[in-house]
């Protein structure tokens, strides 16, 4: 039977831990702000704004959320984007995905300065965590939180064998570029790897992170005896309920640690964006927070 990989309470502690450093902050006169810019009705992305504002709120992050129409233009957008570029009371701006199909995410990506990128999408973000550079960058949150996930659970990664499943710029690529920073030998499958060749490459891992978007992608005989498994993926199924892209129930007798969905991987984004917040917060305002202070 695997340990079950407790994400909510691993957030939480996280979560605790942003507090402590936002309250020092308050304490220098800096109240960290994050800026949400929300476009159009979706209702997931309302779902999940309102979660980041409400744990921001709880973790002493002062979020804003700017809600736009879907008929707003690309360029008012950027416009916004550079007014908040300049404005010195937010520290990190994220704009909610997906956007509607008549502007184009990349040009807000690299809109966003990279000091207040916070979902760590600006090419020069993602190109610093590529180089293996050493300096302070925001990192995508979502990954991260994966890492946060294996540090608390002791996962040794060095000469381990990984699989990443997905290689989306959100959660696949920076994943890969994490665990093989953390000296695992890591392999980046996708939609085009045919069926035989993941199952073979699955059945070596020692850790598997799945982010597909694939109810029930990874079954019982992919997995070696003692993997670690870590599920990313959230799949609403036709009777609302939840569903990761691991066949949750055949898995945990084989892994050693597994995270459920919901409660798992989940929880943990929203903690690291609120910990990324501090952080650009702290540099922003030039206050050094403790070294290691999130070590948790
Ligand atoms: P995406 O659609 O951008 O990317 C999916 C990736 O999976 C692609 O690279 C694709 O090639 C790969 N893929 C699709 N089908 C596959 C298959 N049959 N075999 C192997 N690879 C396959 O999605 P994303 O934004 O990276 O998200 C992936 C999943 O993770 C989704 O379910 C999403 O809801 C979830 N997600 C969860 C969190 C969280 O906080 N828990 C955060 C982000 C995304």
């Amino acid at each position: 039977m695997a340990e079950l990989i407790d994400g909510k309470q691993i957030a939480k502690t996280l979560r605790a831990k942003v507090k402590e450093q936002a309250t020092y902050l308050s304490e220098q006169g800096v109240t960290p702000g994050l800026a949400v810019i929300l476009v159009g009705d979706d209702p997931a992305s309302q779902i999940y704004v309102r979660n980041k504002e409400r744990a921001a709120e709880k973790a002493g992050v002062q979020a804003q959320t700017i809600r736009y129409d879907a008929t707003i233009t690309e360029a008012e957008l950027l416009q916004k984007v550079a007014t908040l570029n300049a404005d010195p009371a937010i520290d990190a701006i994220l704009v909610q995905s997906p956007l509607p199909e008549h502007i184009n995410e990349q040009h807000l990506q690299e809109a966003i300065t990279p000091e207040k990128d916070v979902d760590g999408f600006h090419p020069e973000n993602v190109g610093k965590l590529f180089a293996n550079r050493h300096e302070y960058f925001p990192i995508a949150n979502t990954p991260r939180g994966v890492m946060t996930m294996l540090q608390h659970e002791q996962v040794d990664l060095y000469g381990k064998t990984a699989v990443v499943i997905g290689r989306s710029i959100l959660v696949g690529k920076p994943m890969f570029s994490l665990l093989e920073a953390a000296d695992a030998s890591v392999s980046l499958l996708h939609r085009h790897t045919p069926d035989d060749v993941r199952h073979t490459m699955l059945q070596q891992a020692d850790v598997i992170v799945v982010a597909a978007g694939v109810p029930k992608l990874i079954t019982a005989n992919d997995v070696k005896p003692g993997a670690v498994v870590i599920d990313v993926g959230i799949n609403r199924m036709e009777d609302g309920h939840l569903e990761g892209d691991v066949d949750f129930e055949a898995v945990e007798p084989i892994a050693s640690k597994i995270t459920p969905v919901p409660g798992g991987v989940g929880p943990m984004t929203i903690a690291t964006l609120l910990e990324t917040t501090v952080e650009l917060a702290a540099r922003h305002h030039d206050v050094e927070l403790e070294a290691g202070w999130q070590n948790i």
